[in-house]
């Protein structure tokens, strides 16, 4: 099964790509989550992403499709895989497409988890991050049992540079521009599923699953 994760940033796509893909056995495959990896291991790659990253913008197109194209080609996706974070812009979309149709394959579902813009910026701004292991909490919907600690590994958590409220405005912005475009894009597919994203987490997970089957 193939699946794409569409939402704005905040929409807990991530969240549930994880469900997803522990449910399915398939790999979650976060392109942001790649960035930040590449960042801490200070990679040529992490340092060219960061400078967009920190401002809010999207990381150019020809840093992103290699990258996801070489990830999809790897043993553990042989199955399917959840995508979540990609493709962001309609030539990654049409990139992926080709990639795939050139082994005869195509994207199953393309959710997307729709959540308003008002409801982002609170959600954002409580979001906390491990700065070790990269866990994702939220100070009122998903706290750690300790404030200020991660609780898988015990690190601090952070305010990610790109959820600081200036940031947030950016992305968001930018999600309207150049993803939201995307939903199109798959309806022209008849592969979109929408899902009410202002639910509760287990909520819009039945809600995914229902459609996943
Ligand atoms: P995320 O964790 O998915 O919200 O991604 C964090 C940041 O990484 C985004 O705001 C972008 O700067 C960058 N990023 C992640 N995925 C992509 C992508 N597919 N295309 C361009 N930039 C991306």
């Amino acid at each position: 099964m193939k699946i794409i994760m569409l939402g704005a940033p905040g929409a807990g796509k991530g969240t549930q790509a994880k469900r997803i893909a522990e449910k399915y056995s398939i790999p979650h495959i976060s392109t942001g989550d790649i960035f930040r990896a590449n960042i801490k291991n200070n990679t040529e790659l992490g340092q060219k992403a960061k400078t967009y990253m920190d401002q809010g913008l999207l990381v150019p197109d020809e840093l992103v499709v290699d990258l996801v194209v070489d990830r999809l080609s790897q043993e553990d996706a042989k199955n399917g895989y959840v995508l979540d974070g990609f493709p962001r812009t309609i030539p990654q979309a049409e990139a992926l497409d080709t990639a795939l149709s050139k082994k005869s394959e195509s994207v199953d579902y393309a959710v997307d988890v729709e959540v308003p813009d008002g409801d982002i910026i609170d959600r954002m701004s409580g979001r906390r991050s491990c700065s070790q292991c990269g866990a994702s909490y939220h100070v009122t919907f998903n706290p750690p049992k300790e404030e200020g600690v991660c609780d898988a590994c015990g690190a601090a958590l952070i305010l990610r540079e790109d959820d600081k409220p200036e940031t947030v405005a950016k992305r968001l912005s930018v999600y309207h521009e150049q993803t939201q475009p995307l939903i199109d894009y798959y309806t022209g597919k008849g592969i979109i599923k929408e899902v009410d994203g202002t639910m509760g987490m287990d909520e819009v997970f039945d809600a995914i699953t229902k459609i996943l089957g």
